[in-house]
């Protein structure tokens, strides 16, 4: 897949079909990787393809001017065509390259069942359905379900839906979702009580970075609330009140635009569990629009038009 994709690259960016590419290299530490975004064919080379390819890429597409080719997993696929939809991204402007997508291993999942830091590892290898790890000389396999991002655990479309090449056999969605909400159904089950004490305390930690926001290719508003002054909806001291408001506020921007993709779960340096919030509201979504979000590039866009039979159950 990683030859071909930069066989790929290299072609689209040689006959002028893109200005750029958009991909992944080798990050600066061990298992990771980062964005490259590259005019130079030669550069390409350095395109991989490894289950740390962590990003969402579409957040880069509202910013870069002239034709794009995209590396896109399943549900940064979708959130490309949400941008469409959007109007905020001409569809004849990018190129899909299409990751039929494994998922992506959540590093920090792997340094609690090994007890070790990442730097200490020394190989992490996916074979299968089983991730091995090497540490000290040792091997030990796990099954994937155990260190693989929640919502990569709950994927429902880790094939591109919309794409120009694939690079690889369409991957089939996990049937068995249950150990991506084990979270969110625990906090469900909580009564409100504790459940309000629980977020005000993990929204007390939260030191309004933005980096939640800044990750989300959904939140694409040239200014947003969080810096308007007349109104000021939000006091810049991050009180946990304030915080609170900002997720909920955040939250009912990207309903009807979130992919589940997990961005801002996994860019927050504090580790709130946003996810928590942000797969409740796409499930709700789901549940009274019948709607998912960058499944139809020709479709419009969630509460930008209104069905009639909708407005009972919403409204009442
Ligand atoms: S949510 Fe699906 S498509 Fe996205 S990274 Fe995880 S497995 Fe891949
Ligand atoms: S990334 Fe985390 S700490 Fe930063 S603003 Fe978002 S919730 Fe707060
Ligand atoms: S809200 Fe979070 S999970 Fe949803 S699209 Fe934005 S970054 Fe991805």
């Amino acid at each position: 897949m990683e030859q071909k994709l930069r066989r790929e690259a290299k072609a689209l960016l040689e006959q002028g079909q893109v200005d750029y590419i958009v991909g992944f290299e080798p990050g600066s530490l061990k298992f990771t990787t980062t964005p490259l975004i590259t005019r130079d064919k030669e550069e390409v080379d350095r395109l991989v393809i490894n289950p740390f390819i962590v990003n969402n890429l579409a957040n880069f597409l509202t910013e870069l001017k002239g034709r794009v080719g995209i590396i896109a997993k399943g549900c940064d696929s979708r959130s490309i065509v949400s941008l469409i939809q959007d109007n905020k991204v001409a569809r004849e402007d990018v190129v899909i390259l299409g990751i039929p997508c494994p998922g992506i291993i959540d590093l920090s999942k792997v340094e609690e069942l090994i007890g070790k830091d990442r730097d200490e590892l020394e190989a992490i290898s996916r074979e299968g359905d089983k991730v091995v790890i090497t540490a000290d000389g040792k091997t030990s396999e796990f099954s994937i379900t155990e260190v693989l991002f929640d919502n990569c655990l709950g994927c429902e479309l880790p094939t591109p839906q919309e794409y120009d090449i694939l690079l690889g056999e369409p991957t089939l969605p996990v049937t068995d979702r249950s150990a991506s909400q084990a979270k969110i159904e625990q906090l469900k089950g909580m009564p409100p009580q504790p459940r309000w004490e629980f977020w005000s305390n993990e929204l007390s930690r939260c030191i309004r970075c933005y980096a939640c926001r800044n990750v989300c290719p959904a939140c694409f508003c040239q200014r947003c609330f969080v810096e308007e002054t007349e109104p000021q909806w939000l006091m810049p001291v991050p009180r946990w009140q304030d915080n609170l408001m900002f997720q909920v506020i955040r939250n009912i921007h990207v309903a009807g635009r979130c992919t589940d993709c997990g961005e801002c779960e996994r860019a927050c340096p504090v580790n709130i569990p946003l996810r928590s919030l942000t797969k409740e509201m796409y499930d709700i979504v789901g549940e009274l629009f019948h709607f998912k979000a960058g499944m139809d590039k020709d479709t419009a866009p969630l509460m930008t038009h209104y069905e009639q039979e909708e407005a009972e159950d919403f409204i009442r």
